[in-house]
């Protein structure tokens, strides 16, 4: 599950996404609404956390015109105490759920994952099946054949970027970026450590390294 979170207040957002990472998401931030407008409309995310008030672009006509291109991603938006939020307007604009400042984290975790439940099966995240590897990521759940294999939840975000995209290569670059997030400034080698155990763990042969572009995960 990828998470987009549009928040100017920079620490709020590094926070935010420090958090929801820590449950397990994929979570990119940025920091203006073009910007949030033009990730958002890439149709990647799995939910969208929206601030209101924004440089660039204000979350409500960011959220109106995801809507007027055909975007139903799930969008929660985040308003100030003083009564900003408009919820008539937010409403119209298409938003799915609003959460006033300053919000419990756990609130806001409860919010988004009601959100991604609501969103139901039929924009859900489906359950992937590559040869003998399931992987549900709703439940969040990894089965080889009948067994189930427990991952730690950056093992199973690793996973999970590379299940979605199964057959194309995918960069050790973009897994950082999103698994991650795009801040991320350590070792890009952490890469290699998740993917060596995710081979330990489901066993060779199903995610392969392609030289100097990075990894494909295929049916053994
Ligand atoms: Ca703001």
């Amino acid at each position: 599950m990828r998470l987009l979170i549009v928040e100017d207040e920079k620490r709020l957002a590094l926070s935010l996404a420090k958090g929801l990472m820590a449950e397990g998401f994929a979570v990119d931030v940025v920091h203006d609404g073009v910007d949030g407008l033009h990730r958002a409309s890439e149709g990647r995310y799995d939910l969208v956390i929206l601030d209101i008030m924004l440089p660039g672009m204000n979350g409500y006509r960011v959220c109106a015109a995801l809507r007027a291109a055909g975007h139903d991603v799930p969008i929660l938006m985040l308003t100030a105490k003083d009564g900003e939020y408009d919820e008539a307007e937010g409403l119209d604009t298409g938003a799915d759920d609003y959460l006033t400042k300053p919000f419990s984290y756990v609130v806001l975790v409860a919010r988004v994952k009601a959100l991604l439940r609501r969103r139901g099966p039929a924009g859900g995240s489906p359950v992937h099946v590559v040869g003998n590897l399931k992987v549900d990521t709703a439940a969040r759940r990894v089965f080889l054949g009948e067994d189930e294999t427990v991952l730690t939840a950056k093992e199973f975000a690793v996973l999970e970027h590379l299940v979605v995209r199964a057959g194309d290569v995918v960069s050790k670059a973009d897994i950082l970026d999103h698994v991650w997030d795009f801040a991320y400034d350590g070792d890009p080698n952490i890469v290699e450590v998740y993917v060596s155990t995710l081979r330990r763990k489901l066993g060779a042969g199903l995610i392969k390294t392609v030289r100097g572009a990075g990894y494909r995960l295929e049916a053994r």
